[in-house]
């Protein structure tokens, strides 16, 4: 279509200069003849002219010729007296005038370019408005694969195990045909995910870099763009160029802008371009075999968002963690960022990964970058620890808004807050192992956490288990009053479920002493499939028995606070030293935690667990 009318266009043009040409022949039989002037006077002198028209400053007219025809003559009027002198003294002169054919030619051809130039504009446009937006999309499909990536491993740090665990893409990247021979099936696709500015980007540059693999990268958001059909034909593209460069790295960054849960998100109606994209990417996925070398890598920091499609078996079925760094990664990330700017000797980068729990990989490498510019606001040569504390001061006051970044105190509550947990887990019979402890912030909610680690499936309880479980949620509250004496609002949450879970025990499961085994489910529906506002005020049964339930919930959560704070005082003394330490390491794995908690309180099961 395109070239059709760029072929139109040349015929015109060449059709209007054939049609000038022609004419410039034809009338140049009744052109008159331009003479010098000097000639025409001449003429007239010798009764050659007939008749002559005298214009401002030309004359025209009709004379014989020395074959005895009329000939139509032209002349440009010099000043008569000039003339004369200049005839005197046997001057040949003649007046100047432009050429008159060449600006007549441009006079027609200039509006006529500008017109069909603005015609051939308004057709293109009107062309990519209708069918053409599959050549338009195919351009900015485009993907070019960056080859010869310098990121490395060692340029990201604090993130060892996201390491360890792409380490093998590295090694399949490198040997596919090993692979190949033993039989091995490589996922198809690894998604890296974690918080924002915590390297996802940076890794995957590094494992294409450590492959020395071509890297096609695209950003989710890049799919989305006005037209339909677009995205899908990106990644189409993206597919198409991958398998040529084979084996190499296909990176989508960003994978929720494209991948989230098909239908979710309706009130706002179309989002046809997304799930187009979404579905190319799939049919892709499931199109290529691993055999070819592609890894596809993609990052993003909301999986819960995710297409549930994307996460299946065959597609991203292999997560890689990164989370915020911590106090040793955060020295690592301040020490590789520190090498670009010129550090005066001796700044501790400790001191300031202490103070920066919370940050980002990104956050630092901005920290280092302000605390450049500050010193070269200030005219220093180098960067001090001044500046860079000044800079984590700044960086901490934004993220404040955004994020939390704990103060010390805080930092300190929290961590024997979170102890107080992961003793008691430790210590009660019946509940699940420790796994990990830290007191990096995770968004906005949690300052802190304590993951137990289940050691098996459960579907049913045991009552002294779910009492653990309250014991183990009472914990950190009851860690915080015997230690400083004073409560913060940040049990809230622990309390909440604390007191569900009792409550549950004494209406759901009849293990309550007065209740019996008569139970009193609650309204389970959900709020928004309530019709009518009475089903969820109503409740069947009565005030005395609520009363009653409120009594004997009460008095569990009573009892297991006499026994928790009972428990805890007693190792008051680990309580401390792992609190200081987990202030030191802002984790603990369960290796590091179990051995520093007191042997002799251990309960019989676990005492046997640990030889
Ligand atoms: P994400 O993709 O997770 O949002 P990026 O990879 O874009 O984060 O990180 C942004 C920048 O922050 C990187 O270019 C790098 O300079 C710095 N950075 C983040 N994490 C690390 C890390 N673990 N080690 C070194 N630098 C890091
Ligand atoms: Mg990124
Ligand atoms: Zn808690």
């Amino acid at each position: 279509m395109e070239k059709q009318t760029k072929f139109n266009i040349w015929y015109v043009i060449a059709a209007i200069w054939g049609v000038l040409l022609l004419q410039n022949i034809i009338f140049d039989q009744f052109r008159p003849v331009v003479i010098p002037y000097s000639e025409f006077i001449e003429a007239v002198l010798n009764d050659k002219v007939i008749e002559i028209a005298v214009g401002q400053d030309r004359i025209s007219g009709k004379m014989r010729a020395d074959d005895g025809t009329e000939q139509l003559f032209t002349t440009v009027r010099v000043d008569t007296d000039l003339s004369q002198k200049l005839s005197e003294h046997n001057v040949k002169f003649s007046g100047q005038v432009e050429n008159t054919f060449i600006k007549a030619i441009l006079s027609w051809l200039i509006p006529i370019g500008l017109f069909f130039g603005i015609w051939y504009f308004m057709m293109r446009r009107m062309q990519a408005g209708q069918a053409g937006i599959m050549s338009f999309g195919k351009n900015k499909a485009k993907v070019v694969g960056e080859k010869d990536i310098e990121t490395r491993f060692t340029d990201v740090a604090g993130a060892d195990e996201a390491k360890e665990e792409l380490q093998e893409v590295v090694d399949y990247l490198e040997h596919p045909q090993t692979y190949l021979e033993v039989g091995g099936q490589m996922p198809k696709g690894v998604i890296l995910v974690g918080p924002p500015g915590t390297g996802k980007t940076l890794i995957a540059r590094a494992v294409a870099g450590e492959a020395g693999v071509p890297f096609f990268s695209m950003s989710g958001s890049d799919f989305v763009e006005m037209f339909v059909g677009m995205g899908a034909a990106r990644v189409r593209d993206l597919f198409v160029q991958a398998r040529e460069k084979a084996p190499c790295i296909i990176f989508i960054d960003e994978l929720d802008a494209i991948g989230k849960a098909r239908g979710a998100g309706g009130i706002t109606g179309g989002h046809d371009e997304r799930e187009q994209t979404l579905n190319q990417l799939l049919v892709e996925m499931d199109g290529f075999d691993t055999q070819k070398g592609i890894v596809i890598l993609a990052a993003t920091n909301r999986p819960e968002v995710l297409d549930p499609a994307l996460l299946r078996s065959g597609r991203f079925d292999r997560q890689v963690l990164i989370d915020k760094p911590d106090v040793n990664g955060r020295e690592e990330i301040l020490k590789i960022h520190a090498r670009k700017v010129n550090l005066a000797e001796g700044v501790n980068l400790r001191t300031i990964a202490q103070k920066t729990a919370g940050f980002s990989g990104a956050d630092l490498a901005n920290a280092v970058n302000e605390a450049a510019l500050l010193a070269v606001r200030k005219k220093l040569k180098q960067v001090t620890e001044i500046e860079l504390d000044e800079a984590v001061d700044r960086i901490i006051g934004g993220l404040e808004k955004k994020n939390r970044v704990i103060n010390s105190k805080e930092k300190k509550i929290v961590a024997y807050h979170e102890v107080g947990h992961a003793l008691v887990a430790a210590l009660t019979e019946g509940s699940e192992p420790v796994h990990k402890i830290s007191i990096i912030p995770r968004g906005l909610a949690a300052l802190g956490y304590t993951q137990q680690r289940p050691t098996e499936d459960r579907y049913l309880m045991s009552e002294q288990e779910l009492l653990a479980k309250i014991d183990v949620l009472l914990g950190g509250r009851i860690a915080e009053q015997i230690t400083f004496n004073s409560v913060t609002t940040g049990a809230g949450n622990d309390l909440m479920r604390a007191t569900d879970i009792a409550r549950a025990m004494v209406v759901e499961y009849g293990m309550g002493e007065t209740l019996g085994l008569t139970t009193y489910p609650r309204q389970r529906n959900p709020v928004f499939l309530q019709t009518d506002m009475s089903s969820s005020m109503g409740r069947d049964y009565s005030d005395e028995t609520a009363s009653q339930i409120d009594q004997e919930s009460k008095q569990i959560l009573a009892q297991r606070q006499h026994h928790v704070t009972e428990m805890l005082t007693r190792c008051r003394d680990s309580l401390t030293a792992i609190a200081e330490k987990l202030l030191e390491k802002e984790v603990l794995y369960e290796k590091e935690f179990m051995a520093m908690v007191p042997v002799d309180q251990l309960p019989d099961s676990k005492r046997d667990l640990e030889k």
